[in-house]
């Protein structure tokens, strides 16, 4: 076996609480496409910001489009080897939290508890309310769509309704950056799992985590920015990496 992995491996038993940060790079292993990476949706097209979605309908409208066209795939990925070891390492007490960039509710999926998902860009598969920040299933929204070609505002409150996402141009959402700061504080050990850590204000929590002392390891296909601060660096695919790991670990 490779030295790499023996190193990963000694890095986690001698934890005592890791951080997990999972980018669009674990999500690709299931299938989902990286909108934001140099192949991506929004190199072909322009995204729709947050201020342009709130002020135009027709803006409203092409988005919801293009998410029916391009975004359904979300719904029915599962998630991949790379989530479920994941999932195992919170299960065993060694993961306290999962900070990730990605909105497509498979850390969940994979077993991991609501609580301990911080998701920076919020979620993808159901909508909310703008206004009364009411949770609306997009099976709904999508009849409506399907019988009207459109998406009318909240039946509660007569607000914006749009996936639960952070859009570009939207604000970070304050509550998740505030835990996602408290659990890479906390960390001894922060573990980058498929970004590349170009997107901020995401990608100063592997920062973070190194400038406080914290061990930190990168498993991502290709280099990133921050390799030279890591203490391992892994450019493999995640999930026949981390189930190496696991199966060794597990025995
Ligand atoms: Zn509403």
């Amino acid at each position: 076996m490779s030295t790499a992995i023996d190193q990963f491996r000694k890095l986690i038993n001698d934890c005592q609480r890791a951080v997990v940060f999972t980018g669009a790079g674990i999500s690709t292993e299931s299938g989902i496409p990286d909108f934001r990476g140099p192949n991506g949706l929004w190199k072909k097209m322009k995204p729709i910001d947050f201020q342009e979605f709130v002020r135009s309908e027709e803006a409203r409208q092409t988005s919801w489009q293009r998410w029916f066209e391009h975004g359904q795939g979300l719904l029915t990925a599962n998630p991949n080897a790379g989530h479920f070891a994941v999932a195992r390492w919170v299960e065993m007490g060694k993961v306290s939290a999962v900070i990730t960039q990605n909105v497509d509710n498979l850390h969940q999926e994979s077993g991991v508890p609501e609580e301990r998902v911080i998701e920076l860009h919020g979620n993808a598969t159901y909508a909310k309310c703008l206004d009364c920040e009411r949770v609306i299933a997009l099976e709904s929204i999508a009849a409506q769509f399907r019988e009207s070609g459109r998406v009318g505002p909240c039946d509660s409150c007569g607000g914006i309704v749009k996936t639960a996402t952070i859009s570009f141009g939207q604000m970070m959402p304050e509550e998740p950056m505030r835990r996602a700061e408290e659990e890479t504080l906390a960390s001894d050990l922060f573990i980058v799992l498929g970004s590349s850590l170009t997107v901020y204000p995401a990608a100063g929590f592997p920062r973070m985590a190194y400038e406080n002392g914290t061990k930190l390891v990168i498993v991502n296909q290709q280099p990133t920015d921050m390799d030279s601060m890591a203490d391992l660096v892994i450019h493999r695919e995640i999930g026949n990496t981390l189930q190496g790991l696991l199966d060794r670990n597990t025995v």
